[in-house]
């Protein structure tokens, strides 16, 4: 992949230059938009790999610039919204964001969430015209078709809603999922008791995926939003 280059939408001035001068410094290609709408037509123009996306933009919902951008692209969204506005961090992924950094965030941080991204991104693409029934990450393979997971070759013993629940988050690789998200996926609502539910399945599905005494993470928590499958 050629260096991708990184569209910053942020109306403030000095931590859109931050980033930038980051940017520049790890000779990434930058394009910059100050609003939503500039956002929308830069995206639309230049069609940039990733885009760092402001919540909060002078013009625009920054939920409504990830719609009006998904409504026609898949370009990977990070989404930096400020502290505590975990609603709004729910309600982006909701939207198709892929992942979020919350304010005040270190550019170590940005970066090793846009290293995440750019790896998914490439991951897709050599995905493209290979076996897509197989799923391989790490010590961990799962056989779609076969409807079998296996950790260094020997099988796992997965529930019907553990093996779905693995295959959710195994195809979002690298993206952050909802609790909404996969209590929709899963059992095609979301309840408060799925998502207690969920947090159970995940227990006993991260006992039988994360095993001793060298165990991979291969499941991140997000307190309060959700569950993503790392790349190991
Ligand atoms: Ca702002």
């Amino acid at each position: 992949m050629n260096k991708p280059v990184i569209l910053v939408v942020e109306d403030d001035a000095p931590i859109r230059n931050l980033m930038v001068t980051t940017l520049k410094a790890h000779d990434y290609k930058y394009l910059t938009a100050p609003t939503g709408q500039e956002a929308v037509m830069m995206t639309a123009s230049h069609n940039p790999d990733v885009i760092f996306l402001d919540l909060g933009l002078p013009d625009m919902d920054g939920i409504d610039v990830i719609e009006r951008i998904r409504s026609w692209s898949n370009i990977p969204i990070i989404v930096i919204s400020a502290r505590g506005e975990d609603e709004d961090k729910i309600a982006a992924l909701d939207a198709g964001a892929d992942d979020y950094l919350t304010k005040p965030f270190s550019v170590e941080e940005l970066f090793a969430r846009l290293r995440v991204t750019i790896r998914r991104l490439s991951m897709m693409n050599s995905d493209s015209g290979t076996d897509r029934s197989i799923y391989t990450n790490g010590n961990l393979k799962i056989d779609y078709p076969a409807g079998c997971a296996y950790l260094n070759g020997d099988e796992l013993k997965l529930t019907p809603i553990e093996f779905k629940l693995l295959c959710l988050l195994a195809k979002n690789t690298g993206k952050v999922l909802t609790h909404t998200y996969i209590t929709q996926n899963i059992w095609g609502r979301s309840w408060d008791n799925d998502i207690a539910s969920l947090r159970v399945f995940m227990v006993t599905l991260r006992k039988k995926l994360e095993q001793s005494p060298d165990p991979t993470e291969y499941i991140q928590t997000h307190v309060g939003i959700g569950y993503r499958m790392i790349k190991v």
